[in-house]
């Protein structure tokens, strides 16, 4: 199968030669002709498909028709991040080099002036976080009843984002007539609602299990103790043993360890930036810049800010911390391996990561081999550490409460998903609850709201802080999810150990 044979325009083609492309993926191969045909499509496609090009290539084809009116976009593609939205602007550029079109990018972090005055002269393409777009639609400098084509891109992601409320009311305002495409990796029970309810008549696309690992990645378990010092020091000598690295992804489960492990990694020599969603827009698209040109060869994420992002031939994957949500991992190693290329994807183990684990390899459907020896191999833990480990998450999460952020995905802020904080008896000699203000109970804490709980009105306040950043700040009751430190720190009974 060629490109020539979907039904692209010459100009179209000529871009994607250009791009140097021959072959279509088989998302295009399928995509492509129903689009031009003016179908609805289901698309159950993983980012590394290709599936970015199976909407640009054939929106700009039948961009060629038509022109842009002020303030009425043409097309609108709503994409969960920022980052994710720049990309698909990059698409069109890369493949719509021979078309004059005006592609528009809305998306927090960025004044609104330019993007208003990009609305007023008319554009083809909007391209918009679901947040921003709200917020201008609500300033009146946008009308959304010229829209013909709508994009839905990783669903499943903005269901985590909690983003959902907001797509319903912008797909209330574009026309009932407009044509749909709808992507996502996997396709829980509450995205195949919002499928029923947003497509008509759709062409369901589904190019590889949403659950599948590439055969070409070879994935390694790797037995670590401690948390910090000694994890890093594990990660340090990966790296350096690493057999063709060209450049790598780090993943921390939490945005502080990315910070933090950025720091050492650069401390130790690395040549190493960071991407997490507390930093601002320049800073981010600065480290994406620098590790896709190749100036900056390693890169400690989080999964929100690197989720969907385009990083091509990564040759090796890090995982700093086994993820807490099984299908995180299937994303994460993703980065790697992909159109046939080898590549590695290394996870450093603790005690403790165990049940993560397990669900991990219960959701690719099978076990993933260890590097050297499997837990059982580590040295006896000293007495008191696993304590210590325990106290330290709940430090990280009562820290995170402090600064009123949510967790950088909502479901790890369900209550019964938290560490518990310490009972009385286990709590030093200094932290008796009845000598100070007791903490929050975790059933008194207020736990992140699920989307359809959400106020209807604070939504739009919300919903533009999320855009502003991956985090959402959440309404605080008392001490809030903030347990002081010193109420969670151990006795120390041994030497500390050597810090980094
Ligand atoms: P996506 O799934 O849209 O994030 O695309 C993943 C990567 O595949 C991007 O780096 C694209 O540039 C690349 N790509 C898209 N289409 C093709 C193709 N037909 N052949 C080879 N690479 C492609």
């Amino acid at each position: 199968m060629s490109f020539a044979e979907l039904g692209l325009s010459e100009k179209v083609l000529q871009a994607v030669s250009a791009a140097g492309y021959t072959t279509p993926t088989p998302i295009q191969a399928q995509a492509i002709p129903h689009v031009l045909a003016r179908r609805d499509v289901l698309g159950v496609a993983q980012t590394g498909t290709g599936k970015t090009a199976a909407f640009t290539l054939p929106m700009l084809t039948r961009l060629e028709q038509g022109r842009a009116r002020a303030r009425m976009p043409r097309t609108l593609i709503l994409e969960p991040t920022r980052e994710l939205a720049a990309q698909v602007v990059e698409n069109f550029e890369r493949y719509g080099t021979n078309h004059k079109l005006n592609v528009a990018l809305l998306i927090g972090g960025v004044s609104f002036a330019d993007q208003d005055a990009k609305i007023t002269r008319g554009v083809d393409v909007l391209i918009a976080t679901p947040g921003r777009l709200l917020d201008h639609f609500e300033r009146g400098k946008l009308l959304l009843t010229g829209v013909e084509l709508l994009v839905i891109d990783e669903a499943d992601r903005m269901l985590d984002m909690g983003f959902i409320p907001d797509i319903e009311r912008i797909v209330k305002l574009v026309p009932f007539t407009r044509q749909t495409l709808f992507f996502s990796a996997t396709m829980p029970p509450e995205i195949q609602r919002l499928a029923d309810d947003f497509l008509h008549n759709p062409v369901r696309i589904e190019v590889a299990r949403p659950a599948s690992t590439a055969s070409t990645i070879a994935q390694r378990l790797v037995a670590t103790g401690g948390e910090g010092h000694e994890k890093r020091k594990t990660l340090r000598g990966l790296i350096r043993g690493a057999v063709e690295l060209r450049n790598g992804l780090i993943f921390c489960n939490r945005k502080r360890d990315v910070a933090q492990l950025q720091r050492s990694l650069a401390n130790h020599g690395f040549n190493v930036a960071a991407l997490h969603g507390d930093m601002d827009q320049r800073a981010r698209m600065a480290a994406l810049d620098a590790f896709r040109s190749g100036e900056v060869p390693l890169l400690v994420a989080s999964d929100v800010a690197a989720r969907g992002l385009d990083i091509p031939a990564v040759s090796h994957v890090f995982n700093f911390d086994v993820p807490h949500h099984a299908e995180d991992y299937v994303h994460r190693i993703g980065r790697t391996g992909r159109a046939g290329r080898s590549g590695a994807a290394f996870t450093l183990v603790g005690r403790g990561d165990e049940k993560a684990l397990a669900a991990i390899e219960s959701l690719i459907g099978q076990p993933i081999p260890w590097a050297d020896g499997d837990l059982a191999s580590l040295p006896e833990e000293e007495e008191g550490a696993p304590r210590e480990r325990r106290t330290r998450e709940r430090e990280g999460r009562s820290k995170r409460g402090e600064r009123g952020r949510r967790p950088e995905r909502s479901r790890e802020a369900r209550p019964e998903e938290r560490a518990r904080p310490p009972r009385a008896e286990e709590r030093p000699r200094a932290a008796r609850p009845e000598e100070r203000p007791r903490a929050a109970r975790p059933e008194e804490r207020p736990r992140a709201a699920r989307p359809e709980e959400r106020p209807k009105d604070p939504r739009r306040a919300a919903a533009r802080r999320r855009d502003e950043d991956d985090a959402m700040p959440e309404a605080e009751i008392g001490l809030g999810a903030h347990v002081p430190a010193f109420l969670l720190r151990p006795v120390v009974l041994k030497k500390r150990k050597e810090r980094e």
